[in-house]
């Protein structure tokens, strides 16, 4: 049996393997499922050859049937806006290639460099800024992490790797706890973070064995998921990622301020009170990055700032993430203030 024939057999033999190979591929296969049709969206929709439509299913079950504007939807369906072009929303608004040290290394703020573990994503999200990202060429492909492992071993003000992607939790347990295990023998490095949306749209990737890969090093690991809206949340979240975080890792969560999606202070003053309540504290509230293609769903910064507001104003001060944009050449997120 080929490698690629055996990697496929050992992901679907994983449960959530096998929900990410049913996913959606079509716009027509999920405007069925919701009893939606083409005409309920008057400015219509888009091909998008290069990013397709791609979402799995228990994420289309957490919509609402005949709903255009359910905020589910919204993040995941190609509409025709995507195609209109606007000046300020460029191919790669992060200048993220000239920070790339690597091949699949971003070393661009102090003491924490971003490993592209993973090429592909269990959901295509509209608004990525990463959708016109050369993820190809910046793979770290499994067996080609030396470069960038070493890269990290020679730089001792590197105390944190944060896996990213892509979403790192494509891959499956065993190369991540591989990887994982190399990550910890590198002495100065003493923290461990994963970024994935992947249990968010798929909750069966929490697995058991994910935890022992979280906490079976001497690092100390957290999580931050990317959850947007309060309905994307289940019970089998609530249930798994209780386990992960009584064995210790701790559990983050970031948003994208996203219109048409979460962009009300009721939504998001939900959001966090559900976050918390399954074990997940709100950390980042991000800015949406000016990516060409994502321009229906920008807020100004005055309205982002508003609904910013409205949440400090009603939520304890542990459940109002920080509100930052990413600018690019800064060394740090950039916190959004009053104008
Ligand atoms: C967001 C980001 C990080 C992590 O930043 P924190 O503020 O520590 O969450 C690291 N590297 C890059 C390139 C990033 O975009
Ligand atoms: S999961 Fe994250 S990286 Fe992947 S498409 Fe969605 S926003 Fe982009």
């Amino acid at each position: 049996m080929s490698s690629v024939a055996q990697t496929e057999k050992v992901i679907f033999q994983q449960e959530w393997g096998q929900v990410l190979a049913q996913s959606l591929r079509s716009s027509q296969q999920l405007l069925a499922e919701l009893d939606l049709q083409v005409t309920d969206f008057p400015e219509g929709l888009s091909e998008a050859l290069q990013f397709p439509l791609f979402v799995p299913r228990p994420f289309v079950k957490r919509m609402r049937k005949g709903d255009p504007c359910d905020p589910l939807l919204l993040q995941v369906l190609p509409l025709a806006a995507e195609e209109q072009l606007h000046s300020g929303f460029t191919l790669d608004p992060l200048a993220e290639q000239s920070t790339n040290v690597q091949a699949g290394l971003i070393h661009k703020y102090h003491g924490r460099v971003l490993l592209l573990a993973a090429s592909g994503c269990a959901i295509n999200c509209r608004y990525c800024f990463r959708r016109h990202f050369p993820y190809s060429e910046n793979r770290v492909a499994r067996g080609q992490w030396q470069p960038a492992l070493t890269y990290i071993a020679q730089d001792p003000s590197i105390t944190e790797v944060i896996l990213s992607g892509g979403d790192p939790l494509m891959l499956q347990d065993e190369h991540l706890a591989e990887l994982v295990e190399r990550i910890a023998q590198i002495p100065h490095v003493q923290r461990l973070r994963v970024h994935s949306r992947l249990p968010v749209v798929i909750a069966e990737r929490l697995t058991d064995q994910l935890t022992h890969i979280l906490t079976g090093t001497r690092l100390r690991s957290s999580l931050v998921l990317h959850v947007n809206h309060p309905r994307e949340l289940t019970p089998m979240h609530a249930e798994r990622l209780g386990k992960l975080r009584q064995a210790g890792v701790t559990l983050l969560n970031q948003t994208v301020l996203l219109k048409g999606v979460n962009d009300s202070a009721e939504v998001l003053i939900e959001l966090s009170e559900k976050l918390f309540d399954h074990h997940l504290l709100p950390y980042y509230l991000h800015v949406l990055d000016r990516v060409q293609g994502a321009q229906h769903f920008d807020l100004s910064s005055s309205e982002a700032y508003g609904l910013y507001q409205q949440m400090l104003a009603q939520l304890p001060g542990y459940l109002v993430p920080k509100l930052v944009r990413e600018e690019a050449g800064q060394p740090h997120k950039t916190p959004l203030h009053a104008f």
